[in-house]
């Protein structure tokens, strides 16, 4: 991890844009406080409540509070996020007597979650 920070740090400004009110908030608290300290000794600054509304030529626009924010980029690299894809199943439902919806397609979550509703899954056919 410390060698990204490094390439990073190379001459570059790196701003992240958070529509949440503080990074990382499903983290861990130990690697979140890694994070928070790698962040201020290679001056990666956070900008949380801003939220991303649109890419223009080069640059990002964003909302906060109601006002634009104009972020000039050479390089923007988008971590949006997932959505639960709930009906994925439909093909498969009327092939067998049970069909079940599992992992990050019914809910996006974490490993355990995936882990625990695939057992779930299992157990109970
Ligand atoms: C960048 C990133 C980092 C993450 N870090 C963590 C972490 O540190 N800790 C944590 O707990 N969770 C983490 N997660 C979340 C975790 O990876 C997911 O919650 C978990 O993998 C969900 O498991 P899943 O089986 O539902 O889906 P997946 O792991 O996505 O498995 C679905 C599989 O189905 C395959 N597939 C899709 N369509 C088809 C098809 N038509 N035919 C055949 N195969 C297909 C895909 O190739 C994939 O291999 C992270 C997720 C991402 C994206």
């Amino acid at each position: 991890m410390r060698r990204h920070f490094i390439w990073l740090s190379e001459g570059q400004k790196v701003t992240i844009v958070e529509q949440m009110d503080s990074i990382g908030q499903d983290v861990e608290i130990l690697t979140l406080a890694n994070f928070r300290e790698l962040f201020d000794e290679y001056g990666i600054e956070t900008k949380t409540d801003t939220r991303v509304e649109e890419l223009v030529s080069g640059a990002l626009i964003a909302l906060k509070k109601g006002n634009r924010e104009r972020f000039e980029a050479d390089n923007i690299i988008l971590a949006l996020g997932f959505e639960p894809e709930p009906q994925a199943g439909e093909p498969f439902s009327g092939l067998a007597k049970r069909c079940s919806i599992v992992g990050d397609a019914r809910v996006v979550g974490k490993l355990m979650g995936a882990i625990h509703s695939g057992f779930a899954a299992g157990f109970y056919l």
